[in-house]
């Protein structure tokens, strides 16, 4: 089955909103099945509109539109489509009686304009609308299935998967050439994208069902496994040998799946191995704090941190001694491994994970290049500190140091650190 989004609204075009609710609808047709072969945005403008729902329904089994099925002025995907398709649109009682219901209580009169959300092209069935005024539409005419759907994401999500998905499922079982998507998402941390893409060319240039996209994230690269099969289990099977040969190449490369973000991944560590985390950070400015108090339930391993930007504070909170600093700077492997220690000895915890680096774009000198970094773990056993060079500007250096700090404590854990 073809199929086609058409994403109706001006802030759309604009770029003030972003489209989530195509790349989330074509999520969802993919799990049972169906292709998204083109995916149109169109403003509220009526000829253009028109324009674009002609377009959808010529070359398109399956169309779902979704916007533009407000009260007001601008909202024209009904009207439109029913007129391209030459259906009437009639009045559905039951829902004109929500409608009014959901004014009374409001203590507000409705409008004409209002009961607009009441009309559906004949021979169309009304989908409930269980969070809002507009509900949803699902017609099939001339073998091309339309469906309508309001534009706010949860009115749209919930319609998508209590009455559209169903319907669908239903309408293509049994329909020879059916199969279903399942994907699987590998997330890799420390590797880069070429070297991931060579650790695993065999595999990569052999690929066809299932296929393997590996998508670049900022600093990660997210392998995506998708299997088409006759049902989800087969689908799951197929990814699932396809997964293991990636772990046999990848090992611990691979922090997660899925959802799964690096912090989790470092906090279900900590906590299998009852470990406390205090954290010093000088360039990440708390970058790396925020990320692990993302994590819900992290109090049960985060003791805190302290952000030790200056000099002064690198000493007086973490200890540091001054000398140290003046020998070697305050960005330097010394530094590093005193924040670390330093930071573990005053919170009394397990571990201690230090930061400093240049974040740039000044301060950089040719010994000591702008995106120069140090990251240094205390335990009790040893102190370790790596050293590292990121590029791009202020901001990239952050995301990428307090990604690379995660990751070195990641590792540290596993027992697989190589400093
Ligand atoms: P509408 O159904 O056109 O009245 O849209 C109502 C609201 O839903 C808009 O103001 C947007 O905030 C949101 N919205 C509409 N279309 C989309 C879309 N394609 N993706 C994400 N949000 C949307
Ligand atoms: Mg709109």
């Amino acid at each position: 089955m073809k199929a086609e989004i058409l994403a109706v609204g001006t802030e759309l075009l604009m770029g003030h909103t972003v489209n989530t609710n195509a790349a989330e609808i074509a999520r969802m047709l993919a799990e049972i099945g169906v292709g998204v072969y083109y995916q149109t945005v169109v403003g509220d403008n009526p000829e253009r509109l028109e324009e674009a729902v002609h377009t959808a329904v010529a070359r398109a089994e399956l169309v779902v539109a979704c916007g533009g099925l407000g009260p007001t002025e601008d909202d024209l995907t009904r009207e439109t489509v029913a007129s391209v398709l030459g259906l009437e649109l009639v009045r559905n009682e039951r829902w004109a009686q929500r409608l009014m219901q959901f004014f009374e209580r409001r203590g507000r009169v409705p409008t004409e304009n209002n009961f607009r959300q009441a009309l559906v092209p004949v021979g169309a069935e009304l989908l409930e609308n269980e969070h809002g005024t507009a509900p949803g539409i699902y017609l099939t005419h001339r073998g091309v299935t339309v469906v309508l759907l309001p534009g706010p994401p949860h009115e749209m999500r919930a319609l998508m998967h209590d009455h559209v998905l169903p319907r669908l499922s239903q309408a293509l079982e049994g329909k020879s050439g059916t199969a279903v998507l399942v994907s699987r998402v590998l997330r890799v941390v420390g590797l880069g994208e070429s070297r991931m893409v060579e650790a695993l060319e065999p595999i990569l240039s052999s690929q066809s069902n299932p296929t393997i996209a590996p998508l670049a994230k900022s600093a990660e690269v997210h392998l995506r496994i998708t299997s088409r099969a006759e049902t989800r289990a087969a689908a799951e099977e197929l990814n699932e040998r396809c997964a293991q040969q990636i772990y046999e190449r990848l090992g611990p490369a691979i922090y997660g799946e899925d959802e799964v973000t690096l912090e989790e991944a470092v906090g279900r560590l900590l906590r299998q191995q009852g470990l406390s985390l205090a954290t010093a950070e000088s360039c990440t400015g708390g970058l790396i704090g925020h990320r692990v108090t993302n994590v819900a339930g992290s109090s049960a391993y985060y003791l805190g941190g302290i952000v030790a930007y200056s000099n002064s504070l690198k000493a007086a909170g973490l200890g540091v001694d001054p000398a140290l600093i003046e020998r070697d700077g305050a960005v330097s492997e010394a530094v590093a491994r005193a924040m670390a220690t330093g930071v573990r000895e005053r919170t009394d915890a397990g571990v201690g994970l230090s930061v400093t680096g240049i974040a740039g774009p000044g301060g950089g000198s040719e010994d000591k290049p702008v995106g120069l970094t140090y990251i240094a773990i205390a335990s009790a056993a040893e102190v370790q500190c790596v050293r590292r060079e990121f590029w791009g500007g202020r901001e990239q250096v952050k995301l990428r140091a307090a990604q690379a700090a995660l990751e070195f404590l990641r590792r540290h854990l596993l027992g697989t650190v190589s400093a």
